[in-house]
């Protein structure tokens, strides 16, 4: 097989298993043997720069930066849709369209309206060109490379289809990944996302596509604009488009009355909570692509179709008191405190209300009877106040300016949306939840310990930092609630346990504000010790990769402190891992430098993932596979006999497993 054939292969193939995985919901392949089989093409790829093809599967990891986004006018205007909320306003929808057709047999699609970014997806001869985001209808930014590493997207059609077209949907993230993502940002002590629906928005302006690409986007599509008059109804376009890549919902029904779309709505008025995303309404659309085009548009929306808004639940209830919450990095949440108020089916007896400018933008006061309402999103909120029932001695909400658990003075950065508490070592809950933290399964992951332990501890005095945890006997521990002799061993036995745990962990427990796991593990790679981490300066953080100032600072707020340093000196005299340990510099060299091995066959000293950590721990690189680039071949047993001869034809050196052993040792 010649090297474009190869090439053409493993696209269709690793574009099958993106199809299978990404719209039908159903893998047909491991992620390893994915991996293996991308990897394998990038090389090919790169041997042979002539076939390269903007729309590959190498191509949906992106690392392009786009710094200025090209702004492009729409070939066919994007229109907004008008809004119906009740049976009544569907049914005089019914009869204008009735009137421009003066037809009687109407058929309707209806759809989920879902809430996100509207996208515009440009095709030709089966392939993606461009995607451009809605911007004012008329035109919008050129987003194409951000757009390419949402992997439901398909880059090249299955089979033909339509020549020339746009496909219109919706950028969506879905919940579970909303989640995901705002647990990680509140480890890293930054502020949460506010919605699903605005964080997907901004993640199609990011500069960077490889942040992109680590974003769980999906895309929901329900349009596509075309002169060819392939199909002759607007549910056909649909379901061909499925068959072709398009992830199109299977929740798109076809019905012939408006009772039928009411049936619809009610439906999903209800089970709309159980879908993984989020959706603000219905949609309903003429099906017959004829009658649509005779009915054309208004200034702003097509007259074909009109959008169903989903009242959102809502109930009015008095905000007893607002409160204040204070987090692991110190900053403060206003909590409103509501007399207790069915919705939805739960019983919501508090909300956030974020901060001060949320509070003085909605002018809530306690004492006032609020909106509560429960829209697509999970979590209630405040949305307004009926002044009607506002007493005449109300006051203005005064913000508070000293911390409610511990009374030191606020404050606030530029910019900063939160105000701060910024009593770190005698705050309660920052100290608590900065222990809570360093004990969690993720950070040094503490067996016998748990977080109400920890609080339980501080208030006793037993603890008032992760290094007293050090310090902490049995005796101590058994008189405690709930404790006995079993869990109290069990606890200390924990703690002395995670003297072995490794720095880049310890590290990450800290808990120094932005620095998350993964910068954790960057920096434990680039600094090796807690001391050149702590001694580094501004400029040598900054030269990390991946390091920028806002995390450079933290690290050098953090090393200046005296308390920190005193805090690090104490782990160090427990025994704690505060450097990469001897055995793994050790086992690090630099005697495999610049050579690209291939590992191929089973092997029987060591596992083939052993044998490749050794291979780059010793300055060598893997590569899956075989090329004119490559040095040594691996080969253990069973090596397969195609890669034995291009090995052979390139005149690649093979070695076997205890050649490999004897170089590195
Ligand atoms: P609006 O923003 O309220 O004017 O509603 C129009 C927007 O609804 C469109 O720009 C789309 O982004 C979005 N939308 C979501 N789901 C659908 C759907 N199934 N059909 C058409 N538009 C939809
Ligand atoms: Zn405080």
């Amino acid at each position: 097989m010649s090297p474009a054939q190869t090439i053409q292969l493993l696209r269709d193939e690793l574009n099958t298993h993106n199809y299978n995985y990404y719209v039908l919901d159903n893998a047909t392949i491991s992620d390893f043997d994915f991996d293996i089989k991308l990897k394998e093409l990038e090389q090919l790829e790169k041997e042979n720069p002539l076939l390269f093809d903007a729309n590959s599967p190498t191509q949906r990891v992106g690392g392009t930066v786009t710094r200025n986004f090209k702004t492009l006018v729409h070939k066919n205007r994007m229109y907004s849709l008008d809004n119906s909320y009740s049976k009544e306003d569907l049914l005089e929808w019914e009869k204008r369209v009735e009137k421009v057709l003066g037809s009687t047999a109407l058929e309707y699609t209806c759809e989920l309206k879902f809430d996100g970014a509207s996208i515009n997806l440009t095709y030709e001869n089966g392939q993606f060109v461009k995607a451009v985001t809605r911007g004012d209808g008329f035109q919008g930014d050129e987003v194409t490379n951000n757009i390419k590493t949402i992997r439901s997207i398909p880059l090249s059609l299955k089979s033909s289809f339509v020549h020339d077209f746009e496909m219109r949907g919706e950028i969506i993230l879905p919940l579970d990944g909303f989640k995901k993502m705002n647990a990680e940002r509140l480890a890293n002590g930054e502020e949460e996302y506010r919605n699903p629906r605005n964080t997907a928005s901004g993640s199609l302006k990011l500069q960077d596509s490889s942040e992109v690409a680590k974003r769980p986007l999906d895309c929901l599509l329900y349009q596509i604009v075309t002169s060819e008059r392939k199909y002759k109804t607007h549910f056909e376009s649909l379901e061909n488009a499925r068959q072709v890549g398009f992830k199109v919902p299977k929740s798109i029904k076809l019905v012939k009355s408006i009772d039928q779309v009411f049936d619809f709505v009610n439906y999903w008025d209800e089970q709309r909570h159980k879908l993984p995303y989020e959706t603000d309404g219905i949609v309903i659309k003429v099906n017959d692509l004829q009658q649509q085009e005779e009915l054309g548009y208004t200034a702003k929306a097509p007259r074909w179709a009109i959008a169903y808004k989903f009242k959102a639940a809502q109930v009015t209830t008095v905000l007893n008191e607002i409160t204040y919450q204070v987090g692991r990095t110190g900053a403060i949440t206003p909590v409103a405190n509501l007399e207790p108020v069915q919705l939805a089916g739960t019983t919501v007896k508090r909300a956030s209300l974020h901060n001060a400018d949320q509070i003085e933008k909605l002018d809530i006061r306690e004492k006032d009877t609020v909106f509560v309402e429960k829209g697509g999103e999970i979590i209630p909120k405040i949305t307004g106040v009926d002044f009607t029932k506002r007493a005449i001695d109300s006051k203005p909400t005064k913000y508070t300016h000293t911390c409610p658990e511990c009374d030191t003075m606020l404050v606030r950065t530029v910019g900063d949306a939160k105000h701060y508490c910024p009593n770190e070592f005698g705050c309660a809950p920052q100290i608590t939840g900065r222990i809570q933290h360093y004990i969690s399964r993720k950070a040094m992951d503490i067996d016998g310990l748990g977080g109400e332990t920890v609080d339980l501890l501080r208030k006793e005095g037993l603890i008032q930092n992760y290094a007293d945890l050090y310090e902490l006997t049995v005796e101590q521990v058994i008189p405690l609630e709930r404790m006995a002799e079993k869990s109290a061993q069990n606890m200390i036995n924990g703690i002395e346990k995670s003297k072995e745990i490794s720095f880049e962990k310890v590290l990450f427990a800290l808990g120094i504000r932005f620095v998350g796991e993964t910068v954790a593990k960057k920096l434990a790679k680039h600094f090796k010790s807690i001391d050149n981490l702590m001694a580094a300066t501004l400029v040598a953080l900054i030269d990390v990769d991946e390091i920028g100032d806002r995390i450079a600072q933290s690290i050098i707020d953090f090393s200046s402190d005296l308390g920190n340093i005193q805090l690090i000196n104490r782990l160090k005299s427990y025994g704690l891992q505060l450097e990469v340990s001897a055995e793994i510099l050790e086992n690090q060299t630099e005697v495999l430098k610049g050579a690209v091995f291939v590992v191929s066959g089973v092997f029987y000293q060591m596992s083939r993932n052993e044998l490749k950590k050794a291979i780059e721990d010793n300055g060598g690189k893997v590569s899956a596979s075989i090329s004119k680039k490559t040095n040594f071949i691996v080969a253990g047993e069973n090596m397969g006999p195609s890669k034995l001869m291009k090995a052979q034809d390139l005149g690649i050196e093979i070695i076997s497993e205890q050649d490999f052993i004897d170089k590195i040792s």
